[in-house]
């Protein structure tokens, strides 16, 4: 009976910790179509981007790689300037994988691209209306538009542009030279 009561306990005990790991904290992922990441995988990361702020030109980027911020970190990639409102555009197509803020990077959205590789736009001032985490979208197509949200809100607003190239946060890349 003792023992029988023991199992019980145990039982009952992985039942409640299964549902306290994985109710809160939820993988966007899991949401995303595997058909479509599939797809996105087989393709080639272009090693050309277009620039994903509406009327900037190549010639006005610079090139802000790697340059100090606050608490030793270093810059993972590029700050597009830009009015507040511009819209911003996704380089390649992908999925919309997730849409959460986060303290440093504010209103931002994560798209799963070719060939595996993940692209961070951050600082936005809003998503595009009705964008949501799962939804398919083309190169070109609009997703956002810039802001000072996050930690650049006593900055000028600009889009911050990250690529990652071996998953989402992992594999940084400066993505000055793949912008033309
Ligand atoms: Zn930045």
């Amino acid at each position: 009976m003792r023992q029988y009561l023991a199992l019980t306990w145990i039982a009952l005990i992985t039942v409640l910790l299964a549902a306290c790991s994985s109710t809160p904290k939820k993988s966007p992922s899991i949401q995303l179509n595997p058909i479509l990441v599939k797809k996105l995988n087989s393709l080639q990361m272009p090693n050309s981007l277009p620039i994903p702020v509406a009327r900037v030109h190549a010639a006005e980027l610079k090139d802000t790689w790697g340059a100090s911020r606050s608490r030793g970190r270093l810059h993972e990639g590029i700050d597009i300037i830009a009015p507040r409102g511009t819209k911003v555009f996704s380089v390649t197509e992908g999925l919309i994988a997730d849409l959460r803020k986060n303290n440093l990077g504010g209103k931002v959205v994560w798209i799963l691209g070719p060939g595996g590789s993940w692209h961070y736009y951050a600082h936005l001032d809003g998503h595009k209306r009705g964008l949501k985490v799962g939804n398919y979208v083309q190169k070109g197509q609009l997703i956002g538009y810039v802001g000072n949200s996050g930690n650049a809100r006593h900055t000028a607003p600009h889009l911050h542009y990250g690529i990652y190239l071996q998953g989402k946060g992992r594999g940084v890349v400066n993505p000055y030279p793949y912008l033309r």
